[in-house]
């Protein structure tokens, strides 16, 4: 992705610049303040326990750590593949759309 280091999972999706980006924008829409683990595992279980606490406050959050995963890994695979790769702006707009459209089918589908 970014052509600095190793492409291991938890590079691409937790320490790589773009990345941090992704996951800085989300904390910040929410307020919260995080250390980012090492690896994926430690933060889908960090993030677990947080989504308990907070359910009631925001139905979505659940679905970011997917949203921007899903995300990560279609940029990686648009600049691997097609050699296109989108602004951090860019791939910012297509994680907020996706975490809006997944919200908004799981509404649909109570
Ligand atoms: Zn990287």
């Amino acid at each position: 992705m970014c052509d600095k280091e190793a492409e291991i999972n938890n590079h691409l999706f937790l320490h790589c610049k773009t990345a941090v980006n992704l996951w800085h924008m989300f904390l910040c829409i929410l307020g919260v303040s995080w250390v980012m683990p090492e690896t994926s595992l430690d933060m889908l279980k960090h993030w677990e326990g947080m989504s308990r606490r907070r359910r009631s406050i925001e139905d979505g959050w659940k679905y970011i750590p997917a949203c921007i995963w899903w995300t990560l890994w279609r940029e990686r695979n648009e600049r691997s593949h097609d050699g296109q790769a989108s602004s951090i702006q860019k791939i910012k707009m297509k994680s907020l759309s996706l975490l809006y459209f997944w919200c908004k089918q799981d509404m649909v589908g109570r």
